[in-house]
Protein backbone atom coordinates (compact mmCIF):
# COMPACT_ATOMS: atom_id res chain seq x y z
CA UNK A 1 0.00 0.00 0.00
CA UNK A 2 1.41 3.29 -1.17
CA UNK A 3 0.41 5.22 2.05
CA UNK A 4 1.60 8.66 0.91
CA UNK A 5 -0.58 8.34 -1.93
CA UNK A 6 -3.24 7.28 0.37
CA UNK A 7 -2.98 10.76 2.67
CA UNK A 8 -3.16 12.60 -0.45
CA UNK A 9 -6.10 11.14 -1.38
CA UNK A 10 -7.52 11.77 1.75
CA UNK A 11 -6.27 15.57 2.44
CA UNK A 12 -5.53 16.67 -0.95
CA UNK A 13 -6.38 20.24 0.79
CA UNK A 14 -3.55 19.78 3.95
CA UNK A 15 -0.65 21.83 2.86
CA UNK A 16 1.23 22.60 6.30
CA UNK A 17 3.47 20.35 8.10
CA UNK A 18 4.07 19.28 11.61
CA UNK A 19 7.29 21.35 11.60
CA UNK A 20 5.47 24.50 10.54
CA UNK A 21 3.01 23.85 13.24
CA UNK A 22 5.90 23.39 16.06
CA UNK A 23 7.34 26.30 14.91
CA UNK A 24 4.12 28.31 14.74
CA UNK A 25 3.80 27.12 18.42
CA UNK A 26 6.87 27.29 20.19
CA UNK A 27 8.12 25.86 23.28
CA UNK A 28 6.61 28.14 26.13
CA UNK A 29 9.35 30.18 27.74
CA UNK A 30 8.96 29.37 31.29
CA UNK A 31 11.14 29.23 34.41
CA UNK A 32 12.46 25.58 34.94
CA UNK A 33 9.54 23.59 36.65
CA UNK A 34 6.43 26.02 35.67
CA UNK A 35 3.34 24.23 34.66
CA UNK A 36 1.27 24.75 32.30
CA UNK A 37 -2.09 23.55 32.21
CA UNK A 38 -5.52 23.74 31.39
CA UNK A 39 -9.66 23.19 31.67
CA UNK A 40 -10.65 21.95 28.86
CA UNK A 41 -14.85 22.03 29.48
CA UNK A 42 -17.51 20.64 26.79
CA UNK A 43 -19.68 23.88 26.51
CA UNK A 44 -22.87 22.05 27.85
CA UNK A 45 -23.97 25.03 30.04
CA UNK A 46 -23.81 23.08 33.69
CA UNK A 47 -20.90 24.38 35.63
CA UNK A 48 -20.64 21.60 39.19
CA UNK A 49 -18.31 21.61 41.74
CA UNK A 50 -16.15 18.67 39.82
CA UNK A 51 -15.31 21.41 37.45
CA UNK A 52 -14.45 23.33 40.29
CA UNK A 53 -12.22 20.92 41.78
CA UNK A 54 -10.93 20.65 39.07
CA UNK A 55 -10.20 24.08 37.62
CA UNK A 56 -8.96 24.79 41.44
CA UNK A 57 -6.19 22.22 41.04
CA UNK A 58 -5.08 23.49 37.74
CA UNK A 59 -4.87 26.71 39.09
CA UNK A 60 -2.66 26.21 42.02
CA UNK A 61 -0.56 24.02 39.93
CA UNK A 62 -0.13 26.50 37.43
CA UNK A 63 0.35 29.66 39.21
CA UNK A 64 2.06 28.34 42.44
CA UNK A 65 4.91 27.06 40.08
CA UNK A 66 4.82 30.58 37.69
CA UNK A 67 3.45 28.64 35.04
CA UNK A 68 0.32 29.01 32.97
CA UNK A 69 -3.37 28.15 33.26
CA UNK A 70 -5.42 28.85 29.70
CA UNK A 71 -9.35 27.58 28.88
CA UNK A 72 -9.49 25.35 25.85
CA UNK A 73 -13.24 25.34 24.77
CA UNK A 74 -14.10 21.50 23.41
CA UNK A 75 -17.27 22.18 21.22
CA UNK A 76 -16.30 19.20 18.83
CA UNK A 77 -20.07 18.07 20.12
CA UNK A 78 -21.76 20.52 18.12
CA UNK A 79 -25.44 18.67 20.11
CA UNK A 80 -24.63 19.00 23.46
CA UNK A 81 -23.80 22.55 23.10
CA UNK A 82 -25.62 25.33 24.66
CA UNK A 83 -25.52 28.80 23.89
CA UNK A 84 -24.17 31.02 25.94
CA UNK A 85 -22.29 28.21 28.15
CA UNK A 86 -19.04 29.55 27.28
CA UNK A 87 -20.20 32.88 29.39
CA UNK A 88 -21.68 31.19 32.00
CA UNK A 89 -18.39 29.11 32.54
CA UNK A 90 -16.23 31.55 32.49
CA UNK A 91 -18.25 33.66 34.77
CA UNK A 92 -18.97 31.01 37.37
CA UNK A 93 -14.92 30.29 37.62
CA UNK A 94 -13.94 33.88 37.77
CA UNK A 95 -16.82 34.50 40.54
CA UNK A 96 -14.34 31.42 42.14
CA UNK A 97 -11.38 33.50 41.60
CA UNK A 98 -10.10 31.10 38.96
CA UNK A 99 -7.98 33.31 36.60
CA UNK A 100 -7.23 32.34 33.14
CA UNK A 101 -3.86 33.64 32.08
CA UNK A 102 -4.69 32.90 28.25
CA UNK A 103 -7.02 30.87 26.15
CA UNK A 104 -10.99 31.51 25.02
CA UNK A 105 -12.76 34.55 26.91
CA UNK A 106 -15.63 35.72 26.17
CA UNK A 107 -14.81 38.24 23.25
CA UNK A 108 -12.64 35.78 21.32
CA UNK A 109 -8.74 34.49 22.06
CA UNK A 110 -6.13 35.75 24.02
CA UNK A 111 -3.04 34.08 23.40
CA UNK A 112 -0.78 32.45 20.51
CA UNK A 113 -1.48 29.22 21.00
CA UNK A 114 -4.90 29.15 19.56
CA UNK A 115 -7.30 29.12 18.35
CA UNK A 116 -8.59 27.90 21.85
CA UNK A 117 -11.78 26.86 20.74
CA UNK A 118 -11.49 23.11 18.81
CA UNK A 119 -13.86 23.57 16.09
CA UNK A 120 -11.95 26.68 14.75
CA UNK A 121 -8.54 23.59 14.34
CA UNK A 122 -10.16 21.71 11.73
CA UNK A 123 -7.27 22.35 9.45
CA UNK A 124 -4.95 21.44 12.21
CA UNK A 125 -6.09 17.69 13.27
CA UNK A 126 -5.97 17.63 9.70
CA UNK A 127 -2.29 18.17 9.60
CA UNK A 128 -1.62 15.15 11.90
CA UNK A 129 -4.29 13.00 10.48
CA UNK A 130 -2.23 13.42 7.01
CA UNK A 131 0.97 12.40 8.49
CA UNK A 132 -0.54 9.64 10.48
CA UNK A 133 -1.92 7.84 7.04
CA UNK A 134 1.18 8.70 5.49
CA UNK A 135 3.30 7.00 7.84
CA UNK A 136 0.27 3.76 7.97
CA UNK A 137 -0.90 4.45 10.97
CA UNK A 138 -4.37 5.53 10.23
CA UNK A 139 -6.87 4.71 7.71
CA UNK A 140 -10.13 5.33 6.32
CA UNK A 141 -13.26 3.33 7.51
CA UNK A 142 -16.76 3.00 5.59
CA UNK A 143 -18.08 0.76 7.91
CA UNK A 144 -22.15 1.83 8.08
CA UNK A 145 -23.71 1.88 11.66
CA UNK A 146 -25.65 -1.20 10.53
CA UNK A 147 -22.20 -3.23 9.97
CA UNK A 148 -20.53 -1.75 13.48
CA UNK A 149 -24.11 -2.55 15.45
CA UNK A 150 -24.04 -6.16 13.39
CA UNK A 151 -20.35 -6.70 14.16
CA UNK A 152 -20.90 -5.94 17.97
CA UNK A 153 -23.62 -8.04 18.54
CA UNK A 154 -21.82 -10.52 17.14
CA UNK A 155 -19.33 -10.21 19.64
CA UNK A 156 -21.81 -10.34 22.14
CA UNK A 157 -23.45 -13.46 20.79
CA UNK A 158 -19.56 -15.05 21.09
CA UNK A 159 -19.16 -13.26 24.30
CA UNK A 160 -16.00 -11.59 22.91
CA UNK A 161 -14.93 -8.22 23.94
CA UNK A 162 -16.64 -5.55 21.27
CA UNK A 163 -15.10 -3.09 19.67
CA UNK A 164 -13.29 -2.51 16.58
CA UNK A 165 -10.07 -4.64 16.88
CA UNK A 166 -8.09 -7.27 15.02
CA UNK A 167 -10.04 -9.67 13.08
CA UNK A 168 -13.16 -7.20 13.56
CA UNK A 169 -11.02 -4.17 11.85
CA UNK A 170 -13.31 -4.66 8.65
CA UNK A 171 -11.21 -1.89 6.88
CA UNK A 172 -8.10 -1.59 8.16
CA UNK A 173 -5.72 -3.76 5.32
CA UNK A 174 -8.20 -2.11 1.98
CA UNK A 175 -6.57 -1.68 -0.90
CA UNK A 176 -6.34 1.49 -2.76
CA UNK A 177 -8.97 0.50 -5.23
CA UNK A 178 -11.33 -0.65 -2.62
CA UNK A 179 -10.99 3.08 -1.02
CA UNK A 180 -11.13 4.75 -4.00
CA UNK A 181 -14.38 2.98 -4.77
CA UNK A 182 -16.16 4.60 -1.63
CA UNK A 183 -14.89 7.85 -1.88
CA UNK A 184 -16.09 7.78 -5.47
CA UNK A 185 -19.67 6.85 -4.27
CA UNK A 186 -19.25 9.38 -2.43
CA UNK A 187 -19.33 7.40 1.01
CA UNK A 188 -18.40 8.76 4.26
CA UNK A 189 -15.98 7.49 6.15
CA UNK A 190 -14.15 7.75 9.82
CA UNK A 191 -10.20 7.84 9.98
CA UNK A 192 -9.33 5.09 12.51
CA UNK A 193 -6.21 4.50 14.01
CA UNK A 194 -4.20 1.53 13.65
CA UNK A 195 -3.37 0.11 16.67
CA UNK A 196 -0.57 -2.26 17.28
CA UNK A 197 -0.88 -2.75 21.24
CA UNK A 198 -2.12 -5.97 22.51
CA UNK A 199 -4.04 -6.44 25.83
CA UNK A 200 -1.60 -9.40 26.56
CA UNK A 201 0.61 -6.40 27.37
CA UNK A 202 0.74 -4.51 30.58
CA UNK A 203 3.35 -1.63 31.59
CA UNK A 204 3.64 0.69 34.65
CA UNK A 205 2.53 4.10 34.75
CA UNK A 206 2.45 7.10 37.24
CA UNK A 207 -0.22 9.29 38.05
CA UNK A 208 0.19 12.14 39.91
CA UNK A 209 -3.23 11.55 41.94
CA UNK A 210 -3.79 8.13 41.38
CA UNK A 211 -0.30 6.95 41.80
CA UNK A 212 1.76 3.88 40.54
CA UNK A 213 -0.74 1.97 37.53
CA UNK A 214 -0.93 -1.14 35.76
CA UNK A 215 -1.81 -0.68 32.34
CA UNK A 216 -3.48 -2.70 29.86
CA UNK A 217 -2.35 -2.14 25.79
CA UNK A 218 -5.23 -0.73 23.74
CA UNK A 219 -5.85 -3.02 20.98
CA UNK A 220 -8.75 -1.10 19.71
CA UNK A 221 -8.79 1.11 16.39
CA UNK A 222 -10.50 3.80 17.50
CA UNK A 223 -11.78 7.08 16.00
CA UNK A 224 -9.47 10.05 15.06
CA UNK A 225 -11.80 11.51 12.83
CA UNK A 226 -15.19 11.49 12.56
CA UNK A 227 -17.15 11.52 9.21
CA UNK A 228 -17.77 15.07 9.19
CA UNK A 229 -13.77 16.39 9.66
CA UNK A 230 -14.19 16.79 13.48
CA UNK A 231 -11.35 14.90 16.11
CA UNK A 232 -12.74 12.67 18.30
CA UNK A 233 -12.05 13.77 21.97
CA UNK A 234 -9.01 11.76 21.91
CA UNK A 235 -7.59 13.34 18.95
CA UNK A 236 -7.75 16.63 19.70
CA UNK A 237 -6.19 16.46 23.28
CA UNK A 238 -3.42 14.76 21.81
CA UNK A 239 -2.85 17.58 18.96
CA UNK A 240 -3.56 20.57 21.53
CA UNK A 241 -1.76 19.64 24.78
CA UNK A 242 0.81 19.12 22.59
CA UNK A 243 1.07 22.46 20.66
CA UNK A 244 -0.35 24.35 23.53
CA UNK A 245 2.34 22.57 25.12
CA UNK A 246 0.61 21.46 28.24
CA UNK A 247 2.79 19.98 30.80
CA UNK A 248 -0.40 18.83 33.40
CA UNK A 249 -2.97 17.30 31.88
CA UNK A 250 -6.03 17.65 35.13
CA UNK A 251 -8.94 15.69 34.44
CA UNK A 252 -11.47 13.71 36.22
CA UNK A 253 -10.87 10.23 36.16
CA UNK A 254 -13.31 8.82 33.84
CA UNK A 255 -10.74 9.22 31.29
CA UNK A 256 -8.73 6.95 32.68
CA UNK A 257 -10.07 3.90 30.59
CA UNK A 258 -8.59 6.27 27.47
CA UNK A 259 -5.77 6.69 29.05
CA UNK A 260 -3.80 3.66 27.36
CA UNK A 261 -5.41 4.85 24.21
CA UNK A 262 -3.93 8.28 24.60
CA UNK A 263 -0.75 6.93 25.89
CA UNK A 264 -0.57 5.39 22.38
CA UNK A 265 -1.38 7.82 20.44
CA UNK A 266 1.34 10.39 21.60
CA UNK A 267 3.83 7.89 21.00
CA UNK A 268 2.09 7.47 17.55
CA UNK A 269 2.19 11.65 16.84
CA UNK A 270 6.02 11.81 18.43
CA UNK A 271 4.75 13.95 21.12
CA UNK A 272 6.39 14.10 24.13
CA UNK A 273 3.98 12.79 26.87
CA UNK A 274 1.88 15.09 29.48
CA UNK A 275 2.10 14.73 33.58
CA UNK A 276 -1.62 13.26 34.18
CA UNK A 277 -3.47 13.93 37.12
CA UNK A 278 -6.90 12.58 37.15
CA UNK A 279 -9.25 13.15 39.88
CA UNK A 280 -11.73 11.21 41.65
CA UNK A 281 -15.13 12.11 41.79
CA UNK A 282 -16.70 13.78 44.45
CA UNK A 283 -18.03 11.67 46.95
CA UNK A 284 -21.37 12.26 49.36
CA UNK A 285 -22.69 9.92 52.71
CA UNK A 286 -26.11 8.09 51.63
CA UNK A 287 -27.04 6.60 54.79
CA UNK A 288 -24.08 4.58 55.83
CA UNK A 289 -22.79 4.02 52.34
CA UNK A 290 -20.61 6.18 49.59
CA UNK A 291 -22.13 7.52 46.39
CA UNK A 292 -20.81 9.74 43.84
CA UNK A 293 -22.28 12.84 43.83
CA UNK A 294 -25.05 12.99 40.97
CA UNK A 295 -26.33 15.28 39.18
CA UNK A 296 -29.95 14.04 39.00
CA UNK A 297 -30.18 13.61 42.47
CA UNK A 298 -27.89 16.03 44.26
CA UNK A 299 -29.10 19.91 43.57
CA UNK A 300 -25.63 20.43 45.60
CA UNK A 301 -23.40 19.27 42.63
CA UNK A 302 -24.35 22.63 40.96
CA UNK A 303 -22.70 25.62 41.74
CA UNK A 304 -25.23 27.80 41.16
CA UNK A 305 -26.69 26.10 44.04
CA UNK A 306 -24.12 27.22 46.33
CA UNK A 307 -24.63 31.44 45.25
CA UNK A 308 -28.40 30.67 45.58
CA UNK A 309 -28.44 29.51 49.26
CA UNK A 310 -25.40 32.56 49.98
CA UNK A 311 -22.07 30.74 50.35
CA UNK A 312 -19.70 33.59 50.12
CA UNK A 313 -17.08 32.40 47.60
CA UNK A 314 -14.47 32.58 50.11
CA UNK A 315 -16.11 29.99 52.05
CA UNK A 316 -16.50 27.45 49.01
CA UNK A 317 -12.97 28.12 48.20
CA UNK A 318 -11.52 27.30 51.56
CA UNK A 319 -13.88 24.24 52.20
CA UNK A 320 -12.43 22.61 48.78
CA UNK A 321 -9.31 23.53 49.85
CA UNK A 322 -9.55 21.80 53.01
CA UNK A 323 -11.40 18.66 51.32
CA UNK A 324 -8.34 18.62 48.21
CA UNK A 325 -4.99 18.97 50.97
CA UNK A 326 -5.81 17.42 54.15
CA UNK A 327 -3.26 19.41 55.90
CA UNK A 328 -5.01 23.31 54.46
CA UNK A 329 -6.91 23.44 58.02
CA UNK A 330 -3.59 23.56 60.42
CA UNK A 331 -2.19 25.70 58.17
CA UNK A 332 -5.03 27.92 58.40
CA UNK A 333 -5.31 27.76 61.86
CA UNK A 334 -1.91 28.98 62.12
CA UNK A 335 -2.27 31.61 59.40
CA UNK A 336 -5.96 32.67 60.14
CA UNK A 337 -5.41 36.37 57.98
CA UNK A 338 -3.37 35.01 54.94
CA UNK A 339 -5.00 34.82 51.52
CA UNK A 340 -5.37 31.19 50.81
CA UNK A 341 -2.97 31.71 48.28
CA UNK A 342 -0.31 31.60 49.98
CA UNK A 343 -1.09 28.24 51.33
CA UNK A 344 1.30 25.52 49.46
CA UNK A 345 -1.19 23.08 47.78
CA UNK A 346 -0.13 19.85 46.22
CA UNK A 347 -2.22 17.54 43.77
CA UNK A 348 -0.65 15.06 45.49
CA UNK A 349 -2.73 15.06 48.80
CA UNK A 350 -5.99 14.57 46.84
CA UNK A 351 -7.75 11.33 47.81
CA UNK A 352 -7.19 8.90 45.05
CA UNK A 353 -10.27 6.81 45.42
CA UNK A 354 -12.70 10.59 45.22
CA UNK A 355 -12.98 12.78 48.04
CA UNK A 356 -16.18 12.88 50.42
CA UNK A 357 -18.12 16.16 50.27
CA UNK A 358 -19.52 17.26 53.17
CA UNK A 359 -22.27 19.55 53.25
CA UNK A 360 -22.28 20.56 57.13
CA UNK A 361 -18.61 20.51 57.03
CA UNK A 362 -19.07 23.17 54.10
CA UNK A 363 -21.36 24.67 56.36
CA UNK A 364 -18.66 25.21 59.63
CA UNK A 365 -16.22 26.70 57.06
CA UNK A 366 -18.60 29.17 55.79
CA UNK A 367 -19.61 30.15 59.22
CA UNK A 368 -16.07 30.79 60.37
CA UNK A 369 -14.81 32.80 57.27
CA UNK A 370 -18.37 34.91 57.51
CA UNK A 371 -17.33 35.14 61.32
CA UNK A 372 -13.89 36.53 60.39
CA UNK A 373 -15.00 39.38 57.84
CA UNK A 374 -15.56 42.36 59.06
CA UNK A 375 -19.07 43.93 59.39
CA UNK A 376 -18.68 46.29 56.01
CA UNK A 377 -17.74 43.52 53.93
CA UNK A 378 -20.79 40.97 55.78
CA UNK A 379 -23.47 44.24 54.65
CA UNK A 380 -21.66 44.25 51.13
CA UNK A 381 -21.72 40.75 50.43
CA UNK A 382 -25.01 39.70 52.43
CA UNK A 383 -27.16 43.00 50.12
CA UNK A 384 -25.65 41.97 47.23
CA UNK A 385 -26.95 38.26 47.39
CA UNK A 386 -30.23 39.72 48.97
CA UNK A 387 -30.76 41.85 46.07
CA UNK A 388 -30.71 39.07 43.89
CA UNK A 389 -32.05 36.16 45.71
CA UNK A 390 -34.62 37.89 48.39
CA UNK A 391 -35.32 41.58 46.52
CA UNK A 392 -37.61 42.52 49.09
CA UNK A 393 -35.27 41.77 51.98
CA UNK A 394 -32.66 43.08 49.77
CA UNK A 395 -34.04 46.48 49.19
CA UNK A 396 -34.64 46.70 53.33
CA UNK A 397 -31.01 46.17 53.77
CA UNK A 398 -29.50 48.51 50.64
CA UNK A 399 -31.74 51.67 51.76
CA UNK A 400 -29.52 52.25 55.11
CA UNK A 401 -26.15 50.51 54.52
CA UNK A 402 -25.54 52.26 57.85
CA UNK A 403 -27.98 50.40 60.17
CA UNK A 404 -27.54 47.15 58.19
CA UNK A 405 -23.86 47.16 59.12
CA UNK A 406 -24.60 48.19 63.08
CA UNK A 407 -26.98 44.98 63.44
CA UNK A 408 -23.97 43.24 61.59
CA UNK A 409 -21.31 44.67 63.65
CA UNK A 410 -23.26 43.16 66.97
CA UNK A 411 -20.87 40.59 68.42
CA UNK A 412 -18.48 40.57 65.47
CA UNK A 413 -14.68 40.75 66.24
CA UNK A 414 -12.88 39.54 70.04
CA UNK A 415 -12.01 35.93 70.68
CA UNK A 416 -15.50 34.46 70.36
CA UNK A 417 -16.81 36.31 67.46
CA UNK A 418 -20.61 35.03 67.00
CA UNK A 419 -21.15 32.87 64.47
CA UNK A 420 -24.62 32.95 63.44
CA UNK A 421 -24.62 33.26 59.78
CA UNK A 422 -22.88 30.20 57.34
CA UNK A 423 -25.02 31.32 54.29
CA UNK A 424 -26.73 34.22 53.19
CA UNK A 425 -30.16 32.66 53.48
CA UNK A 426 -29.72 32.89 57.56
CA UNK A 427 -29.55 36.01 57.80
CA UNK A 428 -33.36 36.99 57.69
CA UNK A 429 -34.28 35.02 60.09
CA UNK A 430 -31.38 35.88 62.18
CA UNK A 431 -32.07 39.66 61.87
CA UNK A 432 -34.83 40.41 60.36
CA UNK A 433 -36.63 41.78 63.13
CA UNK A 434 -34.95 45.01 63.09
CA UNK A 435 -36.97 45.61 60.69
CA UNK A 436 -40.59 46.19 61.17
CA UNK A 437 -41.89 44.88 58.16
CA UNK A 438 -40.43 40.99 59.64
CA UNK A 439 -41.20 41.96 62.99
CA UNK A 440 -43.41 38.79 64.41
CA UNK A 441 -45.86 39.16 67.07
CA UNK A 442 -44.34 37.43 69.75
CA UNK A 443 -45.14 34.33 71.89
CA UNK A 444 -44.89 34.46 75.28
CA UNK A 445 -44.31 31.02 77.32
CA UNK A 446 -47.96 30.44 78.39
CA UNK A 447 -46.46 29.01 82.15
CA UNK A 448 -46.37 32.82 83.11
CA UNK A 449 -49.27 34.68 83.92
CA UNK A 450 -49.77 37.39 81.17
CA UNK A 451 -50.40 40.11 83.95
CA UNK A 452 -46.87 38.77 85.27
CA UNK A 453 -45.37 39.53 81.77
CA UNK A 454 -47.51 43.00 81.46
CA UNK A 455 -45.90 44.12 84.77
CA UNK A 456 -42.61 43.33 83.64
CA UNK A 457 -42.98 45.12 80.68
CA UNK A 458 -44.34 48.18 82.09
CA UNK A 459 -41.07 48.21 85.23
CA UNK A 460 -39.04 48.27 82.25
CA UNK A 461 -40.52 51.08 80.00
CA UNK A 462 -40.55 52.96 83.40
CA UNK A 463 -36.42 52.69 84.09
CA UNK A 464 -35.43 52.60 80.09
CA UNK A 465 -32.76 54.89 79.63
CA UNK A 466 -30.90 54.69 75.89
CA UNK A 467 -28.02 56.39 77.24
CA UNK A 468 -27.32 53.82 80.49
CA UNK A 469 -24.00 51.90 79.33
CA UNK A 470 -24.54 47.86 79.09
CA UNK A 471 -23.94 47.22 82.93
CA UNK A 472 -26.47 50.08 83.90
CA UNK A 473 -28.62 48.41 81.81
CA UNK A 474 -28.60 45.28 82.95
CA UNK A 475 -28.84 46.09 86.70
CA UNK A 476 -31.80 47.62 85.90
CA UNK A 477 -33.14 44.49 84.80
CA UNK A 478 -31.81 42.76 87.27
CA UNK A 479 -33.86 45.03 89.61
CA UNK A 480 -36.94 44.43 88.13
CA UNK A 481 -36.56 40.91 88.77
CA UNK A 482 -36.06 41.06 92.15
CA UNK A 483 -38.68 43.27 92.92
CA UNK A 484 -40.93 40.97 91.16
CA UNK A 485 -39.62 38.04 93.71
CA UNK A 486 -37.44 36.33 90.98
CA UNK A 487 -34.43 35.39 90.80
CA UNK A 488 -31.44 36.08 89.61
CA UNK A 489 -29.60 33.72 91.42
CA UNK A 490 -29.19 30.94 88.66
CA UNK A 491 -27.63 28.01 91.24
CA UNK A 492 -30.28 28.82 93.72
CA UNK A 493 -33.15 28.62 91.49
CA UNK A 494 -32.13 24.83 89.81
CA UNK A 495 -31.63 23.78 93.85
CA UNK A 496 -35.03 24.98 94.07
CA UNK A 497 -37.04 26.14 91.83
CA UNK A 498 -40.60 25.89 93.45
CA UNK A 499 -39.05 29.14 95.14
CA UNK A 500 -39.22 31.71 92.46
CA UNK A 501 -41.99 32.26 90.37
CA UNK A 502 -38.85 32.26 87.61
CA UNK A 503 -35.25 34.11 86.49
CA UNK A 504 -33.69 36.78 85.35
CA UNK A 505 -33.58 35.16 82.33
CA UNK A 506 -37.36 34.83 81.93
CA UNK A 507 -37.63 38.73 82.54
CA UNK A 508 -35.11 39.30 80.03
CA UNK A 509 -36.95 36.53 77.51
CA UNK A 510 -40.20 39.03 78.29
CA UNK A 511 -38.29 41.87 77.11
CA UNK A 512 -36.66 40.41 74.43
CA UNK A 513 -40.16 38.96 73.23
CA UNK A 514 -41.47 42.20 72.77
CA UNK A 515 -38.99 43.81 71.24
CA UNK A 516 -37.69 41.38 68.70
CA UNK A 517 -40.54 39.02 68.51
CA UNK A 518 -37.87 35.93 69.35
CA UNK A 519 -37.04 34.68 72.50
CA UNK A 520 -33.37 34.09 70.54
CA UNK A 521 -31.39 37.38 69.65
CA UNK A 522 -28.44 39.05 69.60
CA UNK A 523 -27.50 41.16 72.35
CA UNK A 524 -30.53 42.69 73.54
CA UNK A 525 -28.37 45.76 74.99
CA UNK A 526 -27.16 46.02 71.60
CA UNK A 527 -30.44 45.75 69.59
CA UNK A 528 -32.36 48.44 71.99
CA UNK A 529 -29.14 50.93 71.19
CA UNK A 530 -29.51 50.16 67.17
CA UNK A 531 -33.08 50.17 67.35
CA UNK A 532 -33.00 53.86 69.19
CA UNK A 533 -35.44 54.68 71.94
CA UNK A 534 -38.83 55.41 70.33
CA UNK A 535 -38.86 52.39 68.07
CA UNK A 536 -38.02 50.26 71.45
CA UNK A 537 -40.30 52.18 73.47
CA UNK A 538 -42.90 51.62 70.98
CA UNK A 539 -42.65 47.89 70.20
CA UNK A 540 -42.71 47.00 73.71
CA UNK A 541 -46.07 49.57 74.29
CA UNK A 542 -47.66 47.66 71.11
CA UNK A 543 -47.25 44.15 72.34
CA UNK A 544 -47.84 45.46 75.93
CA UNK A 545 -51.85 46.78 73.94
CA UNK A 546 -52.32 42.85 72.28
CA UNK A 547 -51.60 41.09 75.71
N1 LIG B 1 -13.91 18.02 27.35
C1 LIG B 1 -13.46 17.07 28.32
C2 LIG B 1 -14.45 17.06 29.46
O1 LIG B 1 -15.18 18.01 29.63
C3 LIG B 1 -12.11 17.49 28.82
C4 LIG B 1 -11.36 16.53 29.64
C5 LIG B 1 -9.94 17.06 29.76
O2 LIG B 1 -9.73 17.95 30.62
O3 LIG B 1 -9.08 16.66 29.02
O4 LIG B 1 -14.54 16.08 30.17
Amino acid sequence: MDYQALAELLFPDVNDTPESLEARFPQRDLPEGAVVTRMAPSPTGFVHLGNLVQGLTSERMAHQSGGVLFLRVEDTDAKREVPGAVEVLIDTLKHYGIRFDEGATIDGDNGIYGPYRQRQRASIYHVYAKKLVSEGQAYPCFCTEEELTAMREKQEAAKETTGYYGKYALWRDRSMEEIQAQLDAGNPWVLRFRSTGSIENQFKFDDVVKGKLTITENNVDHVLLKSDGIPTYHFAHAVDDHLMRTTHVVRGDEWLPSLPFHIQLFKALGFKLPKYVHIGPLMKMDGTSKRKLSKRKDPELALTFYKAEGFPVQAVYEYLMTLLNSNFEDWRRANPTAPATDFKFSPKKLNPAGNLFDYAKLTDVSKNVIAAMDAAQVCQLLTQWALEFDPEFGQLLAADPDYTTRILAIGRGGKKPRKDLGVWKDAKPYMGFFFDAYLEAPVFDEKFDRQVITDALKRFLEVFDIQDDANQWFDKVKQITTDMGFTTDMKAYKANPDAYPGTVADISTFIRLAVTGKTNSPDLYSVMQILGYDRTVARIRNVLNNL
